[in-house]
């Protein structure tokens, strides 16, 4: 777009140093505008009233400005307390974030991109495609405004919105930083989770870069065969490649690597998927997180019986894998990727 400026939110405190150079400001300003603007609370460029006006001038002119996301819409779940928002961004398109509370304090969960391109076929985020990268700023931006609203500060958050965070890996990588900065969030790597539908390169340049971060896999089913009928991913990565890949994690990070799947009624629900799926998984440090599927208007899956979803999750602690099913949170405000947007922008 021709009127799109620098997100000042995106910037490291090193191109904030460069960037005070280039306008012949002392450097220590960097520190003033970063701490302020990552205070976690939706600070626009006026509210750096720690820099001289005349600065705040000069950096709009030189197309600098910070873009928080714009809260268009909130819906509250009746039944468990769960926010989803809905955010506008500067070019007009829109994503969500789930706020949810746990015993330990609140979570969020944010996108990584407007829509997603990596075709799976239960998932509400990707029907119509990749639209673009999000920013690391529309990223912490998500979060800022959210705290703001809310009146609180987040314990943890997971990259599990729409988009496939590691095909937007660099934004990632800066969004990561930025959290945890020591002046800004303070976010321990510990209390993020990344999770992937399994891009094996990205996985590994991950686990080089040592962050503490909890990585979380999307496996979704035990065998190549019928992973690649719901996602056309797995074309591309085998399962044993994702395995490599996710050992290797562990062995360069110490975190033990979680993996998602998604029980959908008659396709991957059944005790021949329980077994074969601890066979993958045997003698692995590692955690299966059951996801009842959400069913989405577009398709014709249905989500695994109570029933099911329990013989499942007992097949795998029988034979010692840790599993635990994960709580089907704002079922009542579309708070499955992606839904809320399709429903917003009237897809
Ligand atoms: N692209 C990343 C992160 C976003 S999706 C990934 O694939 O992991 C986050 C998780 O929600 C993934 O495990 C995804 O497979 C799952 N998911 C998406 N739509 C779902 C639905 N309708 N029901 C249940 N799980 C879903």
């Amino acid at each position: 777009m021709n009127d799109y400026k620098t997100n000042l939110l995106s910037l490291l405190p090193e191109d904030l140093e460069s960037l005070m150079s280039t306008l012949g400001q002392p450097r220590y300003r960097a520190m003033q505008i970063f701490e302020r603007i990552h205070s976690g609370n939706g600070a626009t460029l006026d509210d750096v009233t720690n820099i001289p006006a005349s600065l705040r001038e000069k950096l709009r002119e030189s197309g600098y400005d910070v873009f928080p996301v714009r809260i268009a819409e909130r819906l509250e779940s009746k039944l468990d307390g769960t926010k989803k928002y809905l955010f506008a961004l500067h070019d007009g398109n829109v994503i969500e974030s789930v706020l949810m509370e746990y015993k330990h304090g609140y979570s969020i969960c944010i996108s990584s991109q407007v829509g997603c391109r990596m075709g799976c076929s239960f998932c509400a985020s990707t029907v119509d495609g990749r639209i673009r990268d999000l920013d690391a700023g529309e990223m912490l931006g998500q979060i800022y405004e959210i705290q703001k609203n809310e009146g609180i500060r987040i314990h943890s958050l997971v990259v599990m919105g729409s988009g496939e965070p590691m095909d937007n890996f660099d934004n990632l990588v800066r969004f990561v930083k930025l959290i945890s900065h020591p002046k800004g969030m303070n976010l321990s790597g510990r209390n993020i989770t990344v999770s992937t539908c399994g891009l094996t390169e990205k996985m590994r340049e991950l686990a080089d870069m040592k962050f503490a971060l909890t990585l979380a896999v999307s496996l979704h089913s035990p065998t190549d065969e019928l992973r690649r009928t719901f996602m056309p991913v797995a074309k591309k990565y085998s399962i044993s490649e994702i395995m490599d890949a996710a050992d290797y994690y562990f062995e360069q990070t110490g975190r033990r690597v979680t993996f998602e799947y998604s029980l959908i009624k008659g396709v991957n629900d059944t005790p021949e998927c329980a077994q074969e799926l601890s066979k993958l998984l045997a003698g692995k440090n590692t955690h299966v997180n059951l996801i009842p599927v959400n069913p989405i208007k577009e398709r014709n899956w249905e989500r695994s019986s109570d029933n099911n979803v329990s013989a499942f999750k007992l097949m795998l602690e029988k034979n010692r894998i840790n599993a635990t099913i994960r709580r089907g949170m704002g079922a009542d405000i579309d708070a499955a990727c992606g839904q809320l947007r399709r429903r917003y922008l009237g897809l």
